[in-house]
């Protein structure tokens, strides 16, 4: 085997021999695939195909052992590591030039305990694949909107989905974790065990470690819920919206609305309203009515459906391959200013894949204390400004997103989501965590000295 070239966590080149790799091999129950490997191309793509990256080897555990060896060969030999769940990150953050890839994507299983209403999970499932297995028990608990998305990379930086206000964020529902830390142990992280660690892992998780198995809370949800989606032009979006803020004041928890300006299948502006009743069918169609009574809508697509049709309903509209630069800001309220903002950079959207897709916190997740986790931001709303494309460079996309970022800053509160970030500098990483950045800077200090995982939205660790 000839030599590879890596990368070292203070950015120089270096040369991994054959034998070291091969002897890496030989300890693993899992996978090594170097780039003269077949699977190399695939495995290296990540879900933002602007993101074009060659790691210098990709590891792909059997198990916690196989992410021990290879994080104690990162540490032996000071090379940049990467963490890969479903790859979802805008930022790319799965892989790096040069780095040792650990890709966890084999790690599927899954074990729900219907009686405790909980589930063991490995990180490598995807949204969809986790639904599959809970609603197997017609339980469920908050996971994102997009199936494809990896359940780890999502829940270690909060996890918004449609069933936050009634049951908290994905973090909110997590009870303990398995973690490879940064000395290669292999640790428990719950309320009981290391309290500390399963505070930061709760909204800040990527920057402590490998985690190798999440158990969360599951709670009884379908498998019929009321959701869908209603279409009205875009030229109302100023009067939807209006009306939409003053409908999500008085939503009851069970019920979650988000809004988003976007362009349609049939290349037509719209502005839609999407929705999951986590109750009774018949309180969520009862509940929905409103919504279509705004104005004239285009289309009416609500009814009951199976709850796991929902958590798919838009995976359309980002599908794999496309190119994303985005970034998120989380306002107070949607004030008449802020709407102003909001519908009239998308009536001059840079491409016809963007969108601005507003979520209302609070519920559940904003009856946590912001600083009981990680996750400080849990209120108001949060926008998130998604520029995506098919062809061509980022220039007018990343502008169009950086101007609309802009134009809401006056209504901010200082927050944003950590996992919405396509910018990773330290403006951004204190934005992300607010009040709660101090004590992770002083966590990651205790649990990662070297700052191993840096490859995210990375905390300085303090001494
Ligand atoms: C189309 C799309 C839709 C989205 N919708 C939602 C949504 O509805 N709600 C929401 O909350 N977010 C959403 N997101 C954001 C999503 O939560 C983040 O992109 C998340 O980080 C993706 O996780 P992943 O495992 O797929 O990504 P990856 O790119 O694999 O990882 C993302 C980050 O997590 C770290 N990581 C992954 N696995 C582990 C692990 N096991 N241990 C430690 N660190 C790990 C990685 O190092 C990286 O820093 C969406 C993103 C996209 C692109």
């Amino acid at each position: 085997m000839k030599e590879f070239k890596a990368i070292t966590l203070d950015g120089r080149e270096v040369s991994l021999k054959g034998t070291e790799v091969n002897a890496l091999k030989a300890k693993l129950k899992g996978q090594l695939i170097t780039p003269e490997d077949p699977d190399y191309e695939a495995t290296r793509r990540v879900f933002n195909a602007f993101i074009d990256r060659r790691p210098a080897l990709i590891v792909q555990p059997a198990d916690a052992t196989d992410v021990v060896r290879t994080v104690d060969l990162a540490c032996e030999k000071g090379l940049l590591l990467t963490i890969r769940g479903g790859g979802h990150s805008v930022a790319g953050h799965a892989v790096a030039d040069g780095a040792v890839m650990l890709d966890l994507s084999n790690l599927k299983a899954a074990e729900v305990d219907p009686r405790a209403r909980t589930i063991k999970a490995q990180p490598g499932l995807r949204l969809g694949e986790f639904d599959a297995r809970t609603q197997q028990f017609d339980l469920a608990t908050t996971m994102g909107t997009v199936s494809d998305t990896g359940i780890a990379g999502l829940t270690l930086g909060g996890g918004i989905g449609w069933l936050m206000r009634k049951y908290g964020l994905a973090c909110d529902n997590l009870l303990e974790a398995e973690v490879v830390t940064a000395d290669g142990r292999v640790r428990r992280a719950s309320e009981a065990e290391n309290p500390d660690l399963f505070w930061a892992l709760r909204g800040a998780g990527h920057n402590f470690g490998v985690v190798t198995e999440l158990t969360y809370q599951l709670h009884p949800v379908g498998p019929a819920v009321f959701g869908g989606l209603i279409l009205y032009p875009l030229s109302q979006a100023k009067q939807v919206l209006r009306s939409y803020r003053d409908y999500v004041a008085g939503m009851p928890d069970e019920f979650n609305v988000f809004a988003a300006c976007l362009t349609s299948p049939e290349g037509v502006p719209v502005v839609g309203l999407a929705m999951c009743h986590c109750g009774p069918v018949d309180e969520g169609r009862r509940l929905a009515e409103p919504l279509a009574k705004f104005m004239r809508p285009l289309m009416d697509m609500t009814g009951p459906m199976p709850y796991v049709q929902v958590q798919r309903m838009i995976d359309d509209a980002a599908p794999f391959g496309a190119r994303h630069y985005w970034k998120s800001s989380v306002i107070g309220d949607l004030s008449d200013g802020a709407i102003d903002v909001i519908t009239d950079l998308c009536g001059r959207f840079s491409s016809p894949r963007s969108i601005v897709l507003i979520q209302p916190l609070g519920g559940a997740m904003g009856r946590v204390d912001p600083a009981a986790t990680a996750f400080a931001h849990r209120s108001g709303f949060l926008v998130s400004i998604i520029g995506m494309w098919l062809e061509g460079p980022a220039d007018n996309h990343r502008d169009w997103v950086r101007e609309m970022h802009r134009g809401l800053e006056p209504f901010s509160t200082g927050g944003a989501y950590v996992n919405d970030e396509a910018d990773s500098g330290e403006a951004a990483v204190r934005t992300a965590y607010g009040v709660n950045y101090e004590r992770l800077a002083r966590l990651k200090g205790k649990y990662d000295p070297d700052n191993l995982f840096r490859v995210n939205q990375n905390i300085r660790p303090w001494a």
